[in-house]
């Protein structure tokens, strides 16, 4: 047989961030499956041995399919506060089946566990930046998973797909690889004669007319095909191609065999944390921004001052996300916004200069900077 053509994309990465579910990595019966996280470890292991040794970061789910078992329980709760405490057990055990998976090869393992909070706050964003970088150039395998202990449930990420791609973005990966029980994206029904597995995904016009099925699903993992075509589509507009394939077929897809579905970039890379601030945020409140603003901010990539503001809604402390809207009550961005809540009704309509002079320096500031804000199309 001819050795297919080998996919350019993995190959030429140096950097590549891999996703693997919770269901590629428990038994039926539910608890970690030693001898698939050793599969997988194998694969991981494999890379290093390239002659170009690409960088990889994992991301892994698990943690509560991990722990349930220790804590009596059948099935994945369904309330958040055994879900987090299943996460707590579990997570534990998770990484300490991967260090002693990984010290097979004499690899280290750093856990790294990041809220949406980290994702979109400018300092979070830039320690767990240096975080990951750090353990890299170390030569160790970072294993990254959200914070599910604290994370609420309105800033839970809830899928680690999502997350991926955030995190791939964050450590300006050449590649995403999504690892899950499926084998790729299918034309139809996977489970339906007929369908095919769509090869590769050139842009979103690839994917008109295909099903892409539910969100949900039964069992241990909370992703669907939903939530990793999300993802893929997060990562491409940000110039990370993506391979979605079976984590059975995790070292020929990091080989660069053409297993699964590759979804070919779309986009170029963009300024950093503003991606995070735009998928992973949510937002505290809502500034309704007068015409002239709307403009300036939308149109004219300038900062969003007190004058331009009309009404302010929600419970914010400075540093958190806000969305802004138009006097038409439409979102036209998200931002970072400078102020309290509380601070802001006195400031509203008034010039910088003016607040400036009765209230002090301090208050000279932009409510929303420029840099701190994504203007949200459509
Ligand atoms: N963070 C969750 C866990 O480790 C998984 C989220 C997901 O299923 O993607 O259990």
């Amino acid at each position: 047989m001819v050795d297919q053509l080998l996919r350019e994309e993995v190959v030429s990465a140096r950097r590549i961030v891999v996703k693997v579910g919770s269901s590629s990595l428990t038994t039926a019966a539910g608890g970690l499956d030693a001898d698939r996280v050793d599969a997988l470890v194998d694969a991981l292991a494999k890379l290093r041995t390239r002659p170009d040794a690409p960088e990889v970061v994992l991301v892994s789910s698990g943690a509560i399919a991990a722990g349930l078992a220790p804590l009596g329980l059948a099935k994945r709760p369904k309330d958040l506060a055994r879900q987090q405490a299943a996460a707590s057990v579990g997570q534990g055990l998770l990484v300490a089946r991967y260090t002693a998976s990984f010290a097979r090869y004499g690899v280290r393992v750093g856990q790294v566990l990041l809220t949406a909070e980290d994702a979109s706050r400018r300092a979070h964003y830039r320690n767990a930046y240096r975080t990951l970088d750090q353990l890299l150039t170390m030569g160790a395998m970072p294993i990254v998973n959200e914070n599910d202990t604290v994370a609420t449930a309105e800033i839970k990420f809830g899928d680690n797909d999502r997350l991926a791609a955030l995190v791939a973005h964050l450590v300006r990966a050449d590649l995403l690889v999504l690892l899950s029980d499926v084998d790729g994206l299918y034309d139809g029904d996977p489970a339906k004669p007929g369908s095919s597995r769509i090869e590769v995904v050139h842009g979103p016009e690839d994917l008109a007319g295909v099903e892409i099925g539910s969100a949900g699903k039964a069992g241990v993992g909370t992703g669907g095909m939903v939530t990793k075509v999300e993802a893929a589509r997060i990562a491409t507009g940000a110039g990370i191609p993506v391979v979605l394939t079976a984590a059975s077929q995790a070292a020929d897809a990091l080989a660069g065999r053409p297993t699964g579905t590759l979804f070919q970039r779309t986009g170029s890379r963009s300024a950093d944390r503003l991606l995070w601030l735009e998928h992973a945020s949510s937002p505290r409140g809502t500034l309704t921004l007068d015409d002239g603003a709307v403009a300036a901010v939308v149109h004219g990539g300038k900062s969003l001052l007190p004058a331009g503001v009309t009404r302010v809604e929600g419970e914010f402390a400075a540093g958190d996300p806000v969305d802004l809207l138009g006097e038409n009550g439409h979102i036209v961005a998200r931002g970072l916004v400078n102020f309290d809540a509380r601070e802001l009704p006195r400031l509203l309509g008034r010039s910088t200069r003016e607040l400036a002079q009765e209230l002090g320096a301090a208050y000279e500031r932009e409510v929303v900077h420029r840099d701190d804000l994504v203007v949200l199309r459509g």
